[in-house]
């Protein structure tokens, strides 16, 4: 079967790294790819924000199935325009990648499923939100704009003005509109979860680093790095979770005629009184998906098909009993603008450690591969458990040189401080 893989990032040369080894693959297409998917793919240059241009690269490519890597065009409908062309697909509709794209959405959904969440209010005019503020909230308090903001909409406000700041940001623009939260104490941990709309086959735990500085501190990042499984979700939480969350919310959204089909991504904290829904995401975690891609031994193709075609009900899926660590290296700069065209060496070395190097913001200068965003490189590696897991990355990673770059050294830390305390 030929593939076509929409993304340009981490996530997707995991992805295609774990595509290109499923026995059913013939040619498998990437838009637009970078130079480590092109090790497994095709690169083309397609305006995915082009439906029609899209529907036309299928049909001439006698492609059997689209994977979309990234939020963005899921929230744009382009699952939709495919499905209407009867071209399965792996990701959900416009309308239940709402999950992601607004946080009303998925609060009110909660509200209608009885599902563990943060307490809130929606609000859409700032009258509204001071008054939410003075008579239901105490502080912290969570403030969040409604809509995709790219992980730069949220504020957790440990002052009254700090809270007020961030509304009146939200609010500034006509059409504002935010959400304002119950603040929960607790560990985040990420869920996933393939689902058909019906059946639901949990798919790997991992827990990730946002903050861009080592102890967790500094301005949030897409990621700076992550391990799976993430073992402080136990079997008897994930089991929780599973039933108060995940499996009303995909019960509820097909009740209520938009059936999620794709991954599901729970962003759960484990409170004291159990784990609750934070955020959900319509697709794989970058660079969550480097490190569930390392311990997944099953074939991808044939369940991200199972999945497209709505059989995934029987479907089993094998993970590596091996933990996985991946270690992402970013532009000087980053998460503000990062310097980019530093010289990168050092893969092939790294690679032959039997770590996995997978490629987000990289491109070709002549012979040359340099760096071209913010996020880099994912140097991926796995262990018997997460400090093993660790120690690999991190040995492969000195055979890496990225000039103008920067890393975390502490990824894991949380978890490698329970196993070898
Ligand atoms: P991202 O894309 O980075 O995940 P987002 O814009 O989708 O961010 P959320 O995931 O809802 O926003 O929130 C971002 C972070 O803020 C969470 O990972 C969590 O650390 C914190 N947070 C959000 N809601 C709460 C809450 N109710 N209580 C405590 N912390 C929260």
């Amino acid at each position: 079967m030929n593939v076509l893989l929409i993304g340009s990032g981490g996530r997707e040369h995991a992805l295609a790294w774990k595509l290109a080894q499923s026995p059913g693959l013939d040619t498998l297409w990437a838009a637009p790819g970078n130079p480590g998917i092109a090790a497994h793919a095709t690169c083309v240059d397609l305006t995915v924000a082009d439906h029609d241009a899209v529907i036309a690269f299928v049909r001439e490519h006698g492609i059997g199935l689209v994977v979309v890597g990234p939020e963005a065009p899921l929230v744009d409908g382009l699952a939709d325009s495919l499905r209407a062309e009867d071209v399965p697909v792996f990701g959900p509709s416009k309308a239940a990648a709402q999950l992601e794209g607004s946080k009303g959405f998925t609060k009110d959904l909660c509200a209608r499923a009885n599902i563990p969440t943060a307490g809130y209010v929606r609000v859409t005019d700032r009258g509204a939100a001071t008054i939410a503020l003075d008579r239901t909230f105490g502080l912290p308090v969570v403030v969040k704009a409604d809509g995709l903001a790219a992980g730069k909409g949220v504020t957790v406000a440990t002052t009254r003005a700090e809270a007020d700041e961030a509304l009146d940001a939200i609010f500034v623009q006509p059409g504002g509109s935010a959400v304002i939260e119950e603040f929960l104490s607790g560990e985040e941990v990420s869920l996933f979860v393939l689902t058909d709309g019906a059946a639901m086959l949990p798919f790997g735990t991992a827990q990730d680093h946002k903050r861009v500085g080592e102890g967790d501190v500094g301005p949030n990042t897409g990621g700076m790095g992550a391990y799976s499984p993430a073992p402080v979700l136990t079997p008897e939480l994930e089991e929780q979770a599973l039933d108060t969350i995940v499996a009303p919310t995909i019960r509820t959204l097909a009740e209520e005629g938009t059936p999620f089909s794709g991954v599901l991504y729970a962003g759960l904290m484990l409170t004291a009184d159990g784990p609750k829904l934070i955020e959900y995401n319509a697709r794989f975690g970058d660079p969550e998906c480097q490190v569930l891609m390392m311990r997944f031994g099953g074939d991808l193709l044939h369940l991200m098909l199972a999945v497209a075609e709505g059989r995934l009900a029987g479907e089993g899926a094998a993970f590596s009993d091996d933990a996985a660590l991946t270690v992402v290296v970013a532009g000087d700069g980053y998460p503000g603008t990062p310097r980019t065209g530093g010289a990168i060496t050092g893969i092939d070395e790294a690679e032959r450690s039997g770590a996995r190097v997978f490629q987000a913001g990289t491109r070709h200068d002549g012979p040359a591969l340099v760096s071209a965003g913010g996020r880099i490189l994912a140097v991926t590696a796995s262990g018997t458990d997460t400090a093993a897991a660790q120690a690999n990355a991190y040995a492969a990673l000195a055979h890496v040189n990225v000039e103008h770059g920067f890393f975390r050294r502490d990824i894991g830390w949380r978890e490698v401080a329970r196993e070898r305390p």
